[in-house]
C-alpha cells in the first residue's frame, strides 16, 4: 500500500481529482490518499495558503498528487506552487508531450520529455530598479549543483526508459557564464552515458526545430525560462495544455499536477477534462513502480478519446467529466 497525500486543489480540482481516484479505485491501485488542502480552499478555511499539516504531510510520506491552486491575491506567496517547489526543492520539472490518438493536432509522432531546471535561473526573483519606472534588473542564477542534479535527472530517465538521446537547451552564445556554466555540466554529464547521444542546441534554434520537425527529439534538458517557454510549445504540438501532465521531483519529494490552473469559469459544471491531471497520476504511478497499471490505464484513455460523445467539451467531445471518467473505467 502507498500513501499519497492528495491535494484535490481549487476551482475544477474536486472534480477532476475525484475522476482520478475513481478510475484508479477501479483498476484496482494500491494506494491509501491521504487529504490535505492548499490554496484558496486553505486560506478560506485555515487562513493559510499553504498550511503546516500540508507541509508536514508531504514531509512524511514524500509523494503528492496536487490539483490546480488558485494563488489568493494578497496572501503573501507569489504562488503555492512555487512556494511548494522551493520548500520541497523539486529541482526538475518533467513534461512529457506525447501525440494522443483521436487528439488533433498538426503533427504525429511526437514523443519527448522535457526537463525544466525548477528552482534557480531567472526565476529566483532577484528583480529590483536602479531607477524607478525607467531602468530595471533582473538576476539569473546558475549553480553547477542544481546543473548538475538537472541534468543528470535527464540522463537517468532516458537510461531507465530506453531513450535514445538527450538535448541540452542554452544560449550560452551570448549568455556565456549561466548558460555557459549550465552546458559545461551538461558535456560532463554526457560523458557518463556513452550509449546516449548527447547534442546542444542554441534556444532560437531549437524552437524552430521543435515546430519544424518534432519527432527528431526526445529527452530535452534546459534551464528554468526556456524551460517554462518550450514545455508550452512541446505541449502545443500534441494539442494544448489540457493534455498535458507534469511532475516535479527532487532528492527527498516527488510532486504530480496538471499543468492547467484552477479553471474557475468552468469550476462545478461536469464540464473539466481530467486527462491533463489523469496523466500525471499516471506519471506518478511510473514513479512509484506501478508502471504496469498506469500502462493500463493509458491504454483505456487513449481508447476512450476515439468516442466523442463521453469526450469533455474543450477536446470537441459533448459528454461530462463523469461520462469520460465512467468510459474509461468500462474501458480498463
Ligand atoms: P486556467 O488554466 O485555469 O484556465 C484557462 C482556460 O482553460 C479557461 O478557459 C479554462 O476553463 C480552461 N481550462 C483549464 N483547464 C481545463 C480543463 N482541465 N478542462 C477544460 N478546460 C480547462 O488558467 P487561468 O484562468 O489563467 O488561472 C486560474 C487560476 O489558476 C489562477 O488563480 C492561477 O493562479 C491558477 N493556476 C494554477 C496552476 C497550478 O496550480 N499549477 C497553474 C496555472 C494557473
Amino acid at each position: 500500500m502507498h500513501d499519497i497525500v492528495l491535494i484535490p486543489g481549487d476551482g475544477i480540482g474536486p472534480e477532476i481529482t475525484k475522476s482520478v481516484t475513481t478510475i484508479f479505485d477501479e483498476a484496482g491501485a494500491d494506494i491509501n490518499w491521504i487529504e490535505h488542502i492548499a490554496g484558496l480552499t486553505a486560506q478560506e478555511e485555515l487562513g493559510n495558503p499553504l498550511p503546516d499539516e500540508t507541509i508536514e504531510a508531504i514531509e512524511k510520506h514524500r509523494i503528492a498528487l496536487k490539483g490546480p491552486l488558485t494563488t489568493p491575491v494578497g496572501a503573501g506567496f507569489r504562488s503555492v506552487n512555487v512556494a511548494m517547489r522551493k520548500k520541497f526543492a523539486l529541482y526538475s520539472n518533467i513534461r512529457p508531450a506525447k501525440t494522443l490518438p483521436h487528439i488533433h493536432s498538426r503533427f504525429e509522432d511526437v514523443d519527448l520529455v522535457m526537463f525544466r531546471e525548477n528552482t534557480e535561473g531567472l526565476y529566483i526573483g532577484k528583480e529590483q530598479w536602479v531607477e524607478e519606472d525607467s531602468h530595471a534588473e533582473s538576476i539569473a542564477v546558475v549553480t553547477r549543483d542544481a546543473s548538475e542534479k538537472v541534468v543528470r535527472a535527464a540522463f537517468e530517465y532516458a537510461k531507465n526508459k530506453g531513450r535514445d538521446k538527450v538535448t541540452l537547451v542554452h544560449k550560452a552564445n551570448i549568455l556565456k557564464y549561466t548558460c555557459g556554466l549550465f552546458m559545461e555540466v551538461g558535456e560532463e554529464i554526457a560523458k557518463d552515458y556513452p550509449d546516449i547521444e548527447y547534442e546542444d542546441l542554441i534556444v532560437d534554434n531549437m524552437a524552430m526545430q521543435m515546430v519544424m520537425r518534432p519527432e527528431q527529439f526526445d529527452v530535452i534538458v534546459t534551464t528554468n525560462l526556456f524551460g517554462d517557454i518550450l514545455s508550452d510549445l512541446a505541449s502545443g504540438l500534441v494539442g494544448g495544455l489540457g493534455l498535458t501532465g507534469a511532475a516535479n521531483i527532487g532528492d527527498d519529494a516527488a510532486m504530480f499536477e496538471a499543468v492547467h490552473g484552477s479553471a474557475p469559469d468552468i469550476a462545478g459544471q461536469n464540464k473539466a477534462n481530467p486527462i491533463a491531471f489523469l496523466l500525471s497520476g499516471l506519471m506518478l504511478l511510473d514513479h512509484i513502480d506501478e508502471n504496469k497499471l498506469a500502462d493500463r490505464i493509458r491504454q483505456a484513455v487513449y481508447y476512450t478519446l476515439e468516442d466523442k460523445s463521453v469526450c469533455t467539451p474543450d477536446i470537441g467531445g459533448s459528454g461530462t467529466t463523469e461520462t469520460f471518467t465512467e468510459a474509461v473505467c468500462n474501458n480498463l
